[in-house]
């Protein structure tokens, strides 16, 4: 009989290759970086030599980031955080990972680390910005009422991501594109100034700017959701409770759990055949590579094709990635 203690010999014993486990960091910090641009290259040159793969955006006021690597690597680059007086104060989302999430490290200087636009209105929310409720506190402020009636929840995401999950009785404002939001806020919210105000996102850096712009726009009571959605999902004692759906990421992912209770609802439905999925997939035309929920049921109905359009031009010969299921173009870059 075998002993279950015992190894068991394989043909290759002793040649065992230890593969470090990964693990991916999301992160941003609004704190000001002078001579942005020089920080940039020598960011890249070290996020370069820990072997990081993501997206880093820099800017003069702060710096904003996905990056997945080895376990090791994302600590020396945390530690590097921690020694640094501007940044020390970082808090960093870590989750375990299979692979790398990204194809390639990309490190880039931008006037804004996340794009709303303000132009001569620009603030910085250390400056400015919405009073942050911690996971429990958000729970207990939704409970507290009913969205639309005692409070406006408002999901300051683009539609594509909202649609995948969201905060039950959320507003979700039709738009794809952060920058549009302050023209939304005038259009539809201007008699609300009195309300009380939640707002989220992924992981909170686009709340800390709008939450911010709200105030400016003389909203009396504005408070966010410190850390996001994804911070809400880690938080033990809440286990993501309200949140319908999944919440949209933007690396090879597309897509992670938050809700951990019972009391759960899909609230996307396939784009052919309406029923609900949370299958997010991109375009296959790789000139399009837009986003939608697609059901396997429905892709193999339609073809992993956004419109028509896309499935003709596909089937004229235009490049398209549809001999492999579930590959997705590169994840566009947004903030978070
Ligand atoms: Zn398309």
């Amino acid at each position: 009989m075998n002993d279950p203690m015992m190894p068991i010999e394989s043909p290759s014993s002793g040649e065992f290759e230890t593969v470090e486990p990964l693990q991916v960091l999301l992160y941003y910090n609004y704190t000001p970086i002078t001579d942005a641009e020089t920080f940039t290259v020598e960011h890249k040159e070290f996020c370069d030599s820990l072997g990081l793969r993501g997206r880093i955006l820099i800017g003069d006021e702060g710096i904003n980031g996905t990056v997945s690597g080895t376990e090791s690597a994302c600590q020396a680059y945390m530690d590097w955080f921690a020694s640094d007086s501007r940044f020390m104060d970082t808090e960093f989302k870590i989750d375990p990972t299979d692979e790398h999430l990204f194809p390639k490290l990309s490190v880039k200087y931008r006037e804004e680390i996340v794009a709303l636009h303000l132009g001569e209105d620009d603030l910085h929310p250390r400056d400015l910005t919405g009073r942050h409720l911690s996971p429990l506190e958000w729970r207990e402020a939704l409970k507290a009422g009913s969205p639309g009636e005692d409070y406006v929840l408002i999901d300051v995401r683009n539609d594509y991501e909202s649609d995948l999950g969201h905060f039950r009785g959320a507003l979700k404002p039709p738009l794809n594109n952060f920058r549009d939001f302050p023209e939304w806020v005038r259009e539809t919210l201007a008699d609300k100034k009195d309300k009380k105000i939640l707002t989220y996102c992924t992981g909170g850096i686009r709340c800390e700017k709008f939450s911010g712009f709200l105030r400016q726009e003389g909203f009396e009571d504005v408070s966010q959701l410190h850390g996001g959605i994804i911070n809400y999902g880690k938080d033990d004692e809440t286990k993501g409770e309200l949140f319908d759906g999944l919440c949209y990421v933007f690396d090879k992912r597309i897509s992670v759990e938050i809700n951990r209770t019972d009391d759960k609802r899909v609230v996307s439905r396939c784009a052919v055949t309406g029923e609900p999925s949370v299958r997010y997939v991109n375009c296959a035309l790789f000139s399009c590579n837009g986003r939608m929920i697609l059901s396997e049921e429905g892709e193999a109905q339609f073809g992993r094709f956004c419109s028509d359009e896309c499935k003709a031009r596909a089937a004229a010969g235009e490049r398209s990635s549809v001999e492999v299921p579930g590959a997705t173009g590169e994840p566009e870059f947004d903030d978070r």
